[in-house]
């Protein structure tokens, strides 16, 4: 066995316990509107602190969660946070804020996923025009079902959003029959736009297309001022970025909802 081998094997054990253990957190990263300067929204991120390992990045975890199953466990508790804090955060008068969460192609494969959204909205009494999915393209592996599973979704009135944008296969043919509200462009995409010429292009032209299809356009990884002056010319309409603020704890997140740089 190799190294990697033997390394994924012990993080799973590792994960396995982390979920009881509180070694799981959920951190938030604000969604901001660009017109505004507002914040609209919020991401949740798993963040995952082990006794003795440290901090292990979802990049590590998530994909060996993904492959063993131990997503859908993991993944109805970020849910559950997620809806609860949102909800908590609609108490304390904050009662727009959206809140998205990463759906795993596992989670979304599941056949009650429709029914565990369903029942976590109404134990934790959020209303479901606040909580927001972001899928990836590679829930396209069976058209069909997705769409039935989507349209299901939709009519509970939570929000769809495709996560990555431009990265995945077959991104245009689904994106008239797939009944979204967001668009998030992948921030490979827009590390560069200020200076190459083809990802500008990609930029304006997904920007453009998510328009005419009457969806909303979300910016990841904005870093620069520069980067936000082009989204802006350019009429995205939410950016999402160290620029802004990187994912905290939900305590941090609202102290500094007041703080973020001014659009
Ligand atoms: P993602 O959904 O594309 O999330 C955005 C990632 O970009 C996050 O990485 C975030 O911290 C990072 N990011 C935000 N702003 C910037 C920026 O300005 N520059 C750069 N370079 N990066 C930025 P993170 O938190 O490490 O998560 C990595 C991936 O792990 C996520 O990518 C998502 O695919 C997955 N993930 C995280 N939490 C969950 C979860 O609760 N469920 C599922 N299924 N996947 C998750
Ligand atoms: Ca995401
Ligand atoms: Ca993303
Ligand atoms: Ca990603």
């Amino acid at each position: 066995m190799d190294n990697g081998n033997l390394s994924s094997i012990r993080l799973l054990d590792a994960l396995r316990t982390a979920v009881g253990d509180g070694q799981l957190k959920v951190y938030y990263q604000p969604r901001v509107d660009i017109r505004t300067g507002d914040v609209v929204g919020a991401e949740a991120l798993l963040r995952w602190s082990h006794p003795t390992l440290g901090s292990i990045s979802p990049a590590a975890f998530i994909p060996i969660a993904e492959e063993t199953g131990l997503i859908l466990p993991i993944g109805e508790w970020t849910l559950r946070q997620a809806c609860a804090q949102a909800a908590a955060w609609r108490t304390a008068g904050f009662d727009r804020l959206v809140v998205s969460v990463n759906l795993s192609p596992r989670q979304f494969a599941q056949g009650d996923v429709v029914d565990t959204v369903w029942s976590i909205l109404r134990e934790t009494e959020l209303p479901p025009q606040q909580l927001e999915l972001e899928i990836t393209e590679s829930i396209t592996m069976d058209v069909e079902s997705a769409i039935a599973t989507l349209n299901r979704l939709k009519r509970l009135g939570v929000r769809i959003s495709v996560d990555d944008f431009g990265t995945g296969y077959s991104s245009l043919s689904y994106l008239k029959r797939f009944p979204l509200h967001t668009l998030k462009i992948d921030k490979t995409f827009i590390r560069e736009c200020t200076k190459d010429e083809n990802d500008a292009t990609i930029v304006r032209t997904i920007i453009a297309m998510a328009h005419n299809l009457n969806l909303r356009v979300v910016a990841e990884g904005v870093e620069t001022k520069e980067q936000l002056v082009f989204l802006q010319r350019h009429l995205c309409d939410e950016a999402q970025g160290f620029l802004f603020q990187r994912p905290v704890p939900p305590e941090e997140l609202v102290e500094q909802l007041e703080e973020l740089p001014a659009i």
